[in-house]
């Protein structure tokens, strides 16, 4: 260590005066022989000065006498400890109570010394380990803090990937079966009337549809956690076409579920992101239909707001399904957040809704929802029809 620079603080806690005495000289003599770091002595004579100085955060060590008039033993190690838990602590014990100071090194403090056998280097050495130990023993415990945090981040991304890959095998395996269906009838000489082929041609179709759109969740996740900006294709579009189209492609999934639009008469145009709303309300409507397992009417409602000097188009989807918890409510748009009464229940990745809301935030957007548990579920989507 260089000459001059400034020397550590050592917080000796010692009610004895002349103990205090002797190991202040003792250490002066030692530092005046030996080169390296040096140390500041402040001396207290009670535990409850120590922790008020403990509070300024600068003591670099702590020469702990463990029978003070207001504390005795090891109780007052661990008080010293709890008050600084970082700071490394050499205790000084009388012959009589050696025991008690093994004790305390088995309980975390670096070392200890017997009061009337102190020879100066010793201590100085003593000091200077016990700070360097301590510096070892956090630089340890970051490390292992570190691999812990790195090793959950991985065992998160496979559990991910496990319900990913789960999610896109279904609708694959349904794919495969169809198609190899229609060429087995084919090679039966029993070829499927035309209305069987388009039904089944339609629900190949439509499978991979959701598919595609699984993965362009996916997309757009690992895109916004690399950092990275949505990049939105934005081009003049009008809502009510894209509703009809949307809607009638998802009306196609289901016959259990009646879905109404309520448009107004005159497009709806703004600058938006075409691919990426047909998302939005492909994932909302999605969401209606798996969420209200025993069919009912679905309605998306489309409408002009004037609000906060902003003209808005604002479109909700409405259900009449199972509903969304209230303690479930808040987390909805968390990334693969999925509520309490569909776990297990409905399959589903819980990725959806978090696009969603990214996507309508890109926009300039806000998305809401309302829910009773076993009513039914409203979501809003307000956009700027002009963009700031
Ligand atoms: P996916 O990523 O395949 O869409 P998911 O549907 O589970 O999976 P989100 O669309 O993000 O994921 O929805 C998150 C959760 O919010 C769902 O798991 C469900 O608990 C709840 N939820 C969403 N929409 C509705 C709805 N209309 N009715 C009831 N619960 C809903
Ligand atoms: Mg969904």
């Amino acid at each position: 260590m260089p000459l001059g620079s400034m020397p550590l603080k050592a917080l000796l806690i010692e009610d004895n005066p002349a103990d205090a005495d002797l190991i202040h000289e003792a250490l002066d003599e030692a530092m005046a022989a030996l080169e390296g770091t040096r140390f500041e002595v402040l001396h207290v004579r009670r535990l409850a000065e120590a922790e008020a100085l403990l509070a300024g955060g600068d003591i670099a060590v702590v020469l702990l006498d463990l029978s003070l008039p207001d504390s005795q033993g090891l109780d007052t190690f661990a008080r010293i400890r709890e008050r600084a838990p970082d700071i490394p602590i050499v205790v000084l014990s009388g012959l009589q109570d050696e025991m008690m100071a093994v004790r305390a090194v088995r309980e975390g403090a670096q070392d200890y010394l017997v009061k009337g056998q102190v020879d100066g280097l010793v201590l100085l050495r003593s000091l200077r380990y016990a700070i360097a130990r301590a510096h070892a023993e956090t630089e340890r415990v970051r490390l292992l803090r570190q691999r812990t945090e790195a090793e959950a981040a991985l065992r998160a991304r496979d559990e991910v990937l496990a319900t990913i890959s789960h999610d896109l095998k279904n609708p694959l395996a349904s794919i495969k079966a169809s198609a190899q269906l229609l060429q087995r009838r084919m090679t039966n000489g029993q070829p499927p009337d035309p209305a069987q082929l388009t039904e089944r041609l339609g629900f190949i179709a439509r499978t991979a549809t959701q598919m595609a759109r699984l993965l362009d969740d996916l997309v757009d996740t690992a895109r916004l956690e690399a950092g990275r900006d949505l990049a939105l294709q934005l081009a003049p579009i009008d809502l009510v076409d894209l509703v009809t189209r949307v809607v009638a492609d998802l009306q196609s999934t289901s016959e259990q579920h009646v879905l109404r639009t309520e448009v107004p008469a005159q497009a709806v145009v703004g600058e938006w992101d075409a691919a990426r709303l047909e998302r939005v309300l492909a994932n909302l409507l999605a969401n209606a239909i798996k969420y209200s397992p025993s069919g009912g009417q679905i309605v998306v409602r489309l409408r002009h707001e004037a609000a906060d000097d902003t003209a808005w188009a604002v479109l909700e989807v409405r259900d009449e399904g199972i509903g969304i918890p209230p303690h479930d409510l808040p987390h909805i748009f968390e990334r693969f957040y999925r509520a309490s009464n569909v776990v297990e229940a409905i399959p589903g990745t819980g990725l959806g809704l978090f696009v969603v809301r990214q996507i309508v935030v890109h926009h300039g957007g806000t998305i809401t929802v309302e829910s009773e548990s076993g009513r039914g579920t409203t979501f809003t989507v307000r956009l700027p029809l002009a963009r700031p």
